[in-house]
């Protein structure tokens, strides 16, 4: 019988295929029969000779970005981790069992160890886990390399890992966990993998089985039977509406700048080809997210003028690195933090490494000097007007004339006028904003319709910033994933706003529905959606005026 899930989609699109999953770490028993303890030290020995070969290889394929694998290998190379291993196994355990416990104690031995530095929790456990994982016959963890293209499905997936998803192989991306708005679903929109978060019960599909995907709707069907991949691949083939063409207005010849979201040159073409008027967030982190050290300031010149280069005389707005929560990178360790969405996170990072933030400035300066892009520069996480002056000050100071701040902790919101005359812009973050707002993970599946974009509260937030901004004349953007929503654009216009930030995926949707609504009709729908009771009302209201 056919199975079908419903969860929420991320990514739209549609995809057919068979499942292939992101493998969890085995855990190897305790209980132990008699060990024959001389082979069992050589499976180890073997087991760790292969796992760092493996890894080398990877390095050698992944290129400047596999400074951590080519740490890794070093790291299962090391004598004295074979020498625990090899010492339990002569206590009679399993060869499994023992690498499981060794790589703990040599966890602990290093940890006390004067001379070198300790090694990265999280890395040494994916080694372990690849170890026990060969020694078991199972496949390693992460992500599966079945041959052909597969349909990925995982309990939740990292926005690292997103990031290395290869969209020729991956044909969909299917998590049983995650929110929206979260990181990985921002990543897998931007590499145009259809997907669908949050879907209870997808665990029960198995490898191989054929699904069919549809990120629009957010549906997944076991062993789709031909009817329904027909009638799939044809909403599929519809996809986004590509007719409108040129800047972005209303119908009666507001302009309202259609930008687009970006994570790094491999977005440029689409952007290109939809007609995107510049950028409006240059999600500078993403480039860097699996990085072992710092990028230098020249690497990172070379990489931001990449960008720069594709928008000559359009706006190009840089946000310095937001790092920390769900976007840890290797090369700053911020700790254990009991909740880092709250903690160290985006600007706050410069409060620990302020280097970091230096050396980007200038990277950005100088590479802004050597493009004909006008480029801007942001900060994400900024709470107070005091951050955003000293942000300003470090901007100007490094050459860069055009500086804004993002709004995405309410308290920024609620100052927005105050912010607005240290800086020279400021963009609405709406999916930090509505996190924030909300006191609700956008990681969070579960806790979704909190992080709806039509909640009149968040709405409230929105309008206070904008009215801001027409006070003090200065433009405020909308970026995040609400500035997409085709119908939720025209309230965001009817509100103020000077122009909207997206995934290039969805810019002629945005730009269609804005060609068919007066300015007028855009401000009756702001009125209309912070006047409703709820999200579900705000968003029949606007509805109902468009379709009258
Ligand atoms: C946002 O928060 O809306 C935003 C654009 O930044 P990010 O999604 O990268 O946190
Ligand atoms: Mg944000």
């Amino acid at each position: 019988m056919t199975a079908r899930y419903s969860g929420i989609g991320v990514s739209p699109g549609v995809a057919v295929g068979p499942v292939a999953r992101v493998h969890g770490p085995v855990l190897p028993a305790r209980a132990q029969g008699p060990v024959d303890a001389a082979a069992a030290a050589e499976d180890v020995a073997a087991a760790l000779d292969e796992v760092g070969g493996e890894l080398e290889s990877l390095a050698a394929r992944a290129g400047v970005s596999g400074a951590v694998l080519v740490r890794q290998a070093r790291m299962v190379g090391d004598p004295a981790l074979a020498a625990l291993i090899r010492q339990l196994v002569r206590a009679g355990r399993t060869a499994a069992r023992a690498a499981w416990e060794g790589f703990g104690a040599y966890r602990d031995m290093r940890a006390s160890d004067p001379l070198r530095p300790a090694p990265d929790a999280a890395e040494l456990d994916d080694l372990r886990d690849r170890v026990v994982a060969r020694l078991l016959g199972e496949p390693p963890p992460g992500i599966p390399d079945p041959g052909t293209p597969y349909v990925l499905v995982a309990r939740d997936l990292s926005p690292a890992l997103t990031a290395t998803l290869d969209p020729d192989r991956v044909l969909a991306l299917v998590t049983e966990r995650g929110g929206p708005t979260s990181h990985t679903a921002v990543l897998a929109k931007s590499l145009g993998i259809p997907a669908v978060v949050n879907a209870p019960g997808v665990a029960a599909l198995a490898t191989g089985q054929r699904v069919a995907v549809d990120g629009t709707a957010g549906t997944i069907t076991a062993d789709p039977d031909a009817e329904t991949v027909g009638a799939m691949q044809r909403r599929g083939d519809r996809g986004p509406a590509r007719m409108e063409t040129g800047p972005g207005r209303t119908a009666d010849g507001r302009p309202v700048e259609l930008l687009v979201a970006v994570g790094g040159k491999s977005d440029l073409d689409e952007a290109r080809e939809v007609g995107a008027e510049g950028v409006g967030v240059f999600r500078t982190e993403f480039m860097f997210l699996d990085r072992d050290e710092p990028p230098t300031v020249e690497e990172q010149v070379i990489a931001y003028r990449e960008v720069f280069d594709a928008f000559p005389g359009r706006p190009v707005t840089a946000r310095t690195l937001d790092i920390g929560a769900d976007k840890p990178v290797p090369f700053v360790r911020l700790g254990d933090q009991p909740n880092p969405a709250l903690g160290v996170r985006g600007l706050r990072v410069a409060r620990r490494h302020p280097q970091l933030l230096v050396d980007q400035l200038t990277a950005i300066a100088r590479a802004a000097r050597e493009t004909k892009a006008d480029v801007r520069v942001m900060a994400p996480m900024v709470a107070t007007t005091a951050e955003a002056a000293w942000f300003a000050a470090r901007a100007h100071e490094a050459g860069i004339t055009s500086v804004g701040v993002m709004v995405e902790i309410p308290a920024a919101a609620l100052r927005a006028a105050d912010l607005l005359r240290v800086v020279d812009f400021v963009s609405v973050g709406s999916n930090d904003l509505a996190q924030y707002a909300f006191a609700t993970d956008r990681a969070d599946g579960e806790l979704a319709d909190l992080l709806d974009p039509w909640q009149p509260a968040f709405l409230d937030l929105v309008a206070t910033v904008l009215r801001a901004g027409a006070v003090v004349g200065k433009a405020v953007t909308v970026c995040g994933e609400a500035a997409s929503d085709p119908l939720l654009a025209l309230v965001l216009v009817g509100l103020g706003a000077a122009g909207l930030s997206m995934t290039p995926r969805l810019l002629p949707v945005v730009r269609a529905s804005l060609a068919r609504a007066t300015s007028a009709q855009c401000r009756e729908a702001a009125a209309l959606a912070l006047g409703a009771d709820g999200p579900e009302e705000a968003r029949h209201r606007v509805a109902a005026l468009m379709d009258q």
